[in-house]
Formats: structure tokens, C-alpha cells, sequence
């Protein structure tokens, strides 16, 4: 067993272990390196291979799962058993992303309650998290075939705009697959230390990094001084990127050929064959003034005038995306000092030439643009891992640190690597009708179970004023000051009633017992999250069932044919499941529960608001 020594004050650790970086693409992710021997980052593949693994999953009808290249090809033939673009769900509920679930070709489950979408094949569910995981077990798979040692140790990188609940999803992905994830990085900041830009605390600078992968665009505006980046503005645009320049090359191409989309729709492997063609296309445009091919016997052309002409009103949004970011950071053209070009798509020749016209300037585009995010994340796991001493590094939380929330669940609220001082705010509410008090529990550590935790302390919020479970809204705000003490707020938001603590983490608490406590937290990784994941399914299942009591209590008149019956059988069904403690049939019976009462819970709304508009003129 491998052991882990970390010191507190600086949060390196003290072995020479390998630390990976991990770019976690919605399109491609990769993994990297710094090379023993020359000490240079590299990304990991293998030899004369591909070192880009798409984030593509495909579930066989065997229970096998396959991540990468080989799954390609099912995103068109079997859409609905493979997973793309998962990073777009990640950390998010079915709210955040029902305006585009057109977009996913596999199933998304709408259950309101659920705080994560949920996936479902066959008849499991997967969060976010979970595919996250095998797209990340792929990569430390490969990496440890290439290293020829075992990989326990990354820094993942993330959107500058990821917000905390992506960032913890993140960060749970890397736990689930086996990984200690030391730190979270912004992708602007990891592509900036891959142009050396960061490595020294005298550095003053303005940076902006244009980032245009497959299917998103963000640009970012970042400060550097004292050796700290800081993220000023980030705008772009979530669904824009090089599918959209495959899609209009696809469709040129489909003219010239006079299919029409009743034939792509019928023909799906014509579809797919289309599709690659067109990127094929893209591609050799980077470098080549014109493509020529063949495809169902008859040949299709187009030149870099053509295609130039077909994706400049895209790269003209993103250009309008620069220009919001410099206005929110309050910043003219001429403050930024660098411009450091992120993405496979940058690659286009028009997209450079738009980029640095704009901001007039010569680009930083001598890293490969696919790599530059992976590089520079295993550049700061450099950092971390305390060979590069030129760096700067700042004071971090050892552990991390939480309260617990429903089902002896721990809720991180600071993730142990945090810089200090640091602070962090999250709402939470009433489980129960009426509850006046609410007592919170504050613990250090990376156990998912409170009780494998360490209690700091407690806080009793007296006072909240009776009202129904989830009604009150109890602001729990956790701040750590520049000397490492820990202030924990609690505050009603409705009625202002608060309490606060202060607790020096550290205290009683030494090098050893950081080390066997994450330890600990590796060894159980797999379990704890299981358990989670039973836990939260629980919880929701509770919830739900709490709630159509409380709706049938109301309305059970209402009620036609066999719908009473129906849902009484459903709802023993999910209480006989939540005592066998099987989460995929508990998430099952709750859907199948939510399936019965949806229809007539609608119908009965609707009769209320009939009501209350008779009578009334509108
Ligand atoms: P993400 O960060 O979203 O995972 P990437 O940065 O890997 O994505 O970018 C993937 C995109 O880059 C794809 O649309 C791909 O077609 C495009 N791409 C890769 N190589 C080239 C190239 N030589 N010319 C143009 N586009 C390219
Ligand atoms: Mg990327």
C-alpha cells in the first residue's frame, strides 16, 4: 500500500509519487505527464498512438462498457445506448438542462426532485458522475499502461465557469475512479502555465485565452500577479464549436448531392458516413485549399473560400463573446498582453486570423491546441507534487470540510486543496413541517458518512419561524481567514435569525492524521460513493412519497378509475424497495411512481386554476 505523506503548511506531498493531469473534455479528453527524465509535460500515449480519447461511452447489450474511439460509431447507430457531451450535465438537475435535452439522443430522467439528472440504459441509472468516472477509469487505465506504475494521484481541469456543484461533481468523478483529485484548475489557467506564463510571482499580466473545442466556446480573461491567477470575466457560448462546422459542411455536401433529410433520416449509416466526411473536410482545409471526395458513387468538393464563407458568422459570435469579456472585465483591447488560442478548432485558419484581428495582436498558438489543457494541468500536479520549487504555493485546507445533510450524509462545502483564505456559501432547508430549530454539524474530512468524519462543531439554529418542510431557507456560509481559522455562519434567510462559530480546524489534528484519514477516504472510495448514492436515492424516494400522501390526502376525490389503487400499489412498491436498499429499484419504483401520478397531479392543477380564474375576467 502506497503512503501518502502531506504537509499541512504547504499541502505538497512528500513523495515522489506521480501526480497526471486530466483535461475532461465534453468532446476529447487527455491525460499527461511530466516526463521523468527530461522533465518536460507530456501527454501520455502510447507508442506512434493517439494520446485523445473521445468522451464517448457506449453501453453493449452484454453489460460491457466501452469509452473512446471504438464508441464511437454507435453514436449513430445505437444513439440511444451511448453516452456523448456528458460534461454538459454534469452537476446539473433536469431544470438546468430541459431547454436542451432535445440535444442528448440517450435518456434523460425528468424527476423534479432529483438535485443530479439521472441516465438511464436499460434498467440502470447513472448520474453524471458515474459516466464521468468510466471516461476517467479509461484514461488512468492508459496511463498506467504507458507509466507502468500505478496512477492515484490528478489534477483535473474545469471551465473557468463551472460553478461549485460542477466543480465538487468533478471532483467526485475523479474519487469514483479511484483517483485523489489534489486539485480542480480552470482550463485557462492550465493552458496559461503551459505557456510558461505563471511560473514566476513576479509576473504581472493580462491574458486571454479563446478556447473552441467540439462543441462549446468560452473565453476567459485572466489576471496573474503574485503568482495567483485570477479569472476577471468569462462569456462564450455552450453550444457552439466545430460540430457546428461539420453540420454546415455536412449539409453543403448534401446539397451537392441533392439528398434530402428525409433520405439522412431513413438512412442513419448514410448519416454517419456524411457526418465524418465533413470533418474529414474540415481537417484537410486547415492545411490544404481544397477538398475533393466521394460518397454514394458520386463526388462531392469544396474549396477554403466555400467553407470560409459558411462558418464566419459563427466565429463572428465568438468575436462578440471577446468583446463582452473585455467589458465585463472592464478592459480594453489593448491591456491584453497575451492571447493564448485553446481547442481543436482553433486550428482553422479563419478562426486565427478573426481572433487576432480582433484583438490586434500575434497569438500564442505554438501548443498544440488539443494538449495545452492537458500540459498544463500536469504542470500544476508538478507543482503539487513539490518538484518544481520556482512555483509559489499557497496555503491550502489539508482536509476538507462540510456539514452533514440528510441520511448522515457529509456535504462538502470548502474541498480539501482550497486555497486559504477562502470562503464558500450554500443553501439548504427544512426536512420536516414546522421545524424551528435546525442543528448543524460541522466535519473535517473525505468520507462520504459523516460519522467516518471528524465533528468540529455544531451549531443549533434556534428560532427558524414554523413553516412547511422545504420552505425556509438556511444560509450556511463557511469562511477561512488568512491565519486558517474557520468561521461557520448559519442564517434563516426568510425571518434573519443566525448563529455563528469559530473553530480552528487545525487544531489537535497532525501530519499523520491527515495522511491515514485520506488514506482511509482512497481505500473506501468506491464504497462510500455507493453508499451516497443509495442514500440520496432514499432521501428523494422519501420525498416523494411524503408528498403524493400529502397530495392524496387532499385530493383523493378527484381521482378517477383505478388511479387510487394504482398509486397505492406503486407506493408500496417503492417503500418495499427502500427496505431492501437496492438503488436501481429504488430509482426505478420511483419513477414508475412519478409516471402514475404526473398525469392525473396535472390534470388536478390545472381543475385548481380553472377554478380560481371563474368568475374572474381575463
Ligand atoms: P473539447 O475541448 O470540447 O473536448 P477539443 O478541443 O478536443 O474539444 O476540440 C475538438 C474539435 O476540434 C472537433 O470539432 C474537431 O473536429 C476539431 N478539430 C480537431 N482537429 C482539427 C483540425 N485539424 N482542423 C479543424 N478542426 C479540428
Ligand atoms: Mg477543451
Amino acid at each position: 500500500m502506497a503512503k501518502i505523506a502531506i504537509n499541512i503548511a504547504t499541502g505538497s506531498l512528500q513523495k515522489e509519487d506521480i501526480i497526471v493531469g486530466i483535461d475532461l473534455g465534453t468532446t476529447n479528453s487527455l491525460i499527461a505527464a511530466i516526463h521523468p527524465q527530461t522533465n518536460q509535460a507530456i501527454v501520455l500515449k502510447e507508442h506512434d498512438g493517439i494520446a485523445i480519447v473521445p468522451s464517448v461511452i457506449y453501453f453493449d447489450k452484454g453489460g460491457n462498457v466501452v469509452v473512446g474511439d471504438e464508441a464511437k460509431p454507435y453514436l449513430i447507430s445505437n444513439p440511444e445506448r451511448t453516452i456523448f457531451s456528458v460534461k454538459r450535465l454534469l452537476g446539473k438537475n433536469y431544470d438546468d438542462i430541459k431547454a436542451n435535452a432535445s440535444f442528448f439522443s440517450y435518456k434523460i430522467i425528468d424527476d423534479e426532485n432529483a438535485k443530479e439528472v439521472k441516465i438511464k440504459i436499460d434498467d440502470v441509472f447513472y448520474s453524471p458522475i458515474d459516466l464521468s468516472s468510466l471516461i476517467l477509469k479509461e484514461l488512468k487505465k492508459r496511463a498506467e499502461h504507458i507509466l507502468k506504475t500505478p496512477v492515484n494521484k490528478a489534477v483535473i481541469t474545469v471551465p473557468a465557469y463551472f460553478n461549485d456543484a460542477q466543480r465538487q461533481a468533478t471532483r467526485d468523478a475523479g474519487k469514483l475512479a479511484g483517483l485523489d483529485v489534489l486539485r480542480i484548475i480552470n482550463e485557462p489557467t492550465a493552458a496559461s502555465l503551459a505557456y510558461g506564463i505563471g511560473t514566476s510571482t513576479k509576473e504581472e499580466k493580462i491574458i486571454a485565452v479563446y478556447d473552441l473545442g467540439g462543441g462549446t466556446f468560452d473565453v476567459s480573461i485572466l489576471k496573474l500577479s503574485t503568482g495567483v491567477f485570477e479569472v476577471l470575466s468569462t462569456n462564450g457560448n455552450t453550444y457552439l464549436g466545430g460540430d457546428d462546422f461539420d453540420s454546415l459542411v455536412a449539409t453543403f455536401f448534401q446539397n451537392q448531392l441533392e439528398i434530402t433529410d428525409n433520405d439522412l433520416s431513413e438512412d442513419k449509416s448514410l448519416a454517419q458516413t456524411l457526418r465524418l466526411l465533413a470533418e474529414d473536410a474540415k481537417k484537410h482545409l486547415t492545411n490544404n485549399d481544397f477538398f475533393e471526395s466521394e460518397i454514394v458513387k458520386k463526388k462531392v468538393t469544396i474549396t477554403k473560400k466555400q467553407f470560409n464563407e459558411l462558418i464566419k458568422p459563427l466565429i463572428d459570435k465568438t468575436i462578440v463573446c471577446c468583446k463582452n469579456a473585455l467589458k465585463d472585465a472592464e478592459l480594453q483591447k489593448s491591456n491584453i498582453d497575451e492571447i493564448i488560442m485553446v481547442g481543436g478548432s482553433t486550428r482553422v485558419p479563419l478562426v486565427k486570423e478573426m481572433v487576432s484581428n480582433y484583438f490586434g495582436k500575434a497569438l500564442s498558438d505554438s501548443v498544440n491546441p488539443d494538449e495545452v489543457v492537458a500540459l498544463g494541468a500536469a504542470i500544476q500536479a508538478d507543482v503539487l507534487a513539490g518538484n518544481n520549487k520556482n512555483v509559489l504555493l499557497l496555503d491550502i485546507t489539508p482536509l476538507s470540510l462540510g456539514i452533514e445533510t440528510a441520511g448522515e450524509l457529509m456535504d462538502v462545502i470548502i474541498p480539501r486543496n482550497a486555497k486559504i483564505p477562502s470562503s464558500a456559501t450554500r443553501e439548504y432547508t427544512t426536512q420536516i413541517d414546522g421545524q424551528v430549530n435546525m442543528r448543524i454539524s460541522i466535519y473535517q474530512g473525505e468520507r462520504d458518512i459523516v460519522s467516518d468524519n471528524r465533528l468540529l462543531a455544531t451549531i443549533n439554529l434556534k428560532g427558524i419561524p414554523p413553516m412547511p418542510a422545504g420552505m425556509a431557507k438556511v444560509q450556511v456560509s463557511f469562511i477561512i481567514n488568512a491565519d486558517g481559522i474557520l468561521t461557520v455562519k448559519a442564517k434563516e434567510l426568510r425571518s434573519g435569525v443566525e448563529q455563528q462559530i469559530e473553530i480552528k480546524p487545525q487544531l489537535g489534528i497532525d501530519d499523520e492524521m491527515v495522511e491515514k484519514m485520506l488514506l482511509e477516504s482512497m481505500n473506501n472510495a468506491e464504497k462510500d460513493i455507493a453508499t451516497r448514492a443509495l442514500v440520496e436515492a432514499r432521501t428523494e424516494a422519501e420525498q416523494l412519497l411524503k408528498t403524493t400522501e400529502r397530495f392524496l390526502q387532499k385530493n383523493a376525490n378527484n381521482l378517477i378509475n383505478n388511479e387510487l389503487a394504482d398509486t397505492a400499489a406503486a407506493m408500496q412498491a417503492l417503500q418495499l424497495a427502500i427496505t431492501m436498499s437496492d438503488k436501481n429499484l429504488i430509482q426505478t419504483k420511483t419513477e414508475a411512481l412519478n409516471n402514475i401520478s404526473a398525469p392525473y397531479a396535472e390534470r388536478i392543477m390545472n381543475l385548481a386554476v380553472g377554478e380560481a380564474m371563474k368568475g374572474r375576467k381575463v
